[in-house]
């Protein structure tokens, strides 16, 4: 059984309760983790608060940057051990959770090579002053991460906040964090301080509310569902503690008539099954100019036709969905698009010899949906992927931000000029031109517009995000 981390100790929950954890292949459990509660959320911030006031809080930029570099080196050592926690966990390909491994290193050499590297600025101003502007930690900093990617989104949003100085409790969803836990274990062989970093499993309305809700905490960063996005909201705003917030989103692929067709096509399927659509930045809608919609159309029904779910051993195109729960979310989708006539123009195969009671399902492709299906605007967050067709540019931008959200878009035209304007004209925090894949740039400023969110993730502005400025006036005789 696994054990929460406080104040550098591995301690069991007060209320001495577990959860089980679900294999999603199979349905059945298969370890137990604490059930944290407020109590245990109380004593983590207290333990965060102490880091900071203590050695953590005085260390130099430069050895907070050496604990995190050599916490990639330590993650990239066990790599494989991470890989196979996580497959295990979510069920995901071996080959998907090796990557994740390795993008979760990329995070700590990322920002321990920043930490240093953060300055402040000088401002000129009446005779006799000087004038600094210096960035400073938040605080206490609350990280709630999703089940999709546990060990990549905890990596995201830690490795910056510990790179500014910042002292964390992260709380990990309760249908996916061994990850999590394991990457705690790491930071403590890697020479994090006590404190520095408190890991609470939990259920998000106990755990997660009571972090959220906290008075010690001084920001949160969530990743999950809108619904959610809102209490969170909620309860850091009545203690006035700013968050940043990615929601997920239902983003376009753009298809034009003058694309070069057999590139996008399987760059374009990847980007909806990966992680069998469990994927905020999913290209989950796909919309096709009208004079070669019937030829890419059959381009793409045979990749899905292709396509093969399976076990991570397996190291298929996708593995099952995280939990019952999300698979008769997935299924239903899928159903009612069956129900309401919406065609379906393929679908891949579940593999030979995977357990029944796994939570796997089929990609499909549904296509033309109604713009005003709910399959055409609604995040399914599975392996789904809408067609549409468009008449000409000004169409496809219409379609393209005709939906709430707004978190990444793929353009695929030879067309320099059109490449400018539809990038231009997109609302989303990312657009990717002839190519797709928010998942790997870990250099990629990440988040969203719309209910996608708002805050970014990624790259050096993340370093902004999970920090703050104080503006310093010296007057000299
Ligand atoms: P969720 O939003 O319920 O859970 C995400 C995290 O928030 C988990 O750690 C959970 O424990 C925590 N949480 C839940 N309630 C909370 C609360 N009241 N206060 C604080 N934390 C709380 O997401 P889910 O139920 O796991 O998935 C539902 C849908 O959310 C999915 O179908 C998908 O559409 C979306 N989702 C999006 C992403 C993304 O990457 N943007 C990730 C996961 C889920």
């Amino acid at each position: 059984m696994s054990k929460l981390l406080i104040d550098g100790q591995w301690v069991e929950a007060i209320g001495g309760e577990t959860i089980d954890v679900i294999d999603p292949c199979s349905g059945l459990a298969f370890t137990k983790i604490a059930r944290g509660r407020s109590a245990d959320i109380d004593l983590a911030v207290a333990a965060a608060q102490r880091a900071l006031d203590g050695p953590w809080g005085r260390m130099t930029a430069t050895e907070r940057g050496r604990i995190l570099l050599r916490l990639g080196q330590i993650i990239l050592a066990h790599g494989e051990e991470l890989a196979q926690l996580e497959a295990r966990d979510t069920g995901k390909p071996m080959s998907v959770a090796r990557a994740d491994a390795a993008a979760v290193a990329r995070y700590f050499e990322f920002y321990g090579g920043a930490a240093d590297k953060i300055l402040g600025q000088t401002i000129p101003y009446l005779n006799g002053y000087n004038v600094s502007v210096v960035r400073i930690p938040h605080g206490v900093t609350a990280h709630i991460i999703p089940w999709n990617y546990p060990a990549q989104m905890m990596g995201r949003t830690l490795a910056p906040a510990l790179a500014m100085g910042n002292a964390a409790v992260v709380k990990p969803s309760e249908d996916a964090c061994l990850t999590a836990l394991k990457l705690g274990e790491l930071a403590l062989q890697a020479g994090l301080p006590p404190g520095a970093l408190n890991i609470v499993t939990g259920y998000g309305t106990e755990a997660g509310a009571a972090l959220t809700a906290h008075p010690g905490i001084h920001f949160a960063t969530f990743t999950g569902s809108p619904e959610v996005g809102i209490q969170v909201q909620q309860s850091t705003a009545r203690n006035h503690v700013p968050c940043v917030l990615e929601l997920g989103g239902k983003s376009p692929q753009i298809v034009f008539d003058d694309a070069d067709l057999a590139k996008a096509a399987p760059i374009i399927v990847k980007a909806i099954v990966q992680n069998a659509g469990q994927t905020c930045s999913a290209g989950s809608r796909l919309l096709v100019q009208r004079g070669i919609y019937e030829r890419f159309v059959a381009t793409m029904s045979a990749h899905f036709a292709a396509l093969q779910v399976g076990t991570p051993e397996m190291d298929l195109d996708c593995g099952p969905l995280i939990s019952a729960r999300h698979y008769d979310r997935v299924s239903s989708f899928i159903a009612d698009a069956a129900a309401m006539g919406v065609p379906k123009l393929a679908e891949g195969r579940l593999a030979a010899g995977i357990p029944r009671a796994g939570y796997f399902v089929a990609p499909v492709l549904f296509g033309p949906v109604p713009r005003e299906h709910r399959l055409a605007c609604q995040e399914v967050f599975g392996p789904v992927l809408s067609v549409m067709p468009f008449e000409d540019e000004e169409d496809a931008v219409q379609l393209a931000n005709a939906t709430e959200y707004g978190l990444v878009a793929g353009v695929w035209t030879e067309n320099g000029s059109r490449q400018a304007r539809m990038a231009q004209r997109i609302a989303s925090g990312q657009v990717f031109i002839n190519c797709y894949g928010a998942g790997g740039g870990v250099e990629l400023p990440f988040g969203g517009v719309k209910k996608s969110g708002y805050g970014r993730e990624k790259g050096l502005l993340a370093l902004e995000e999970m920090s703050t400025t104080k503006t310093i006036v010296q007057h000299y005789a």
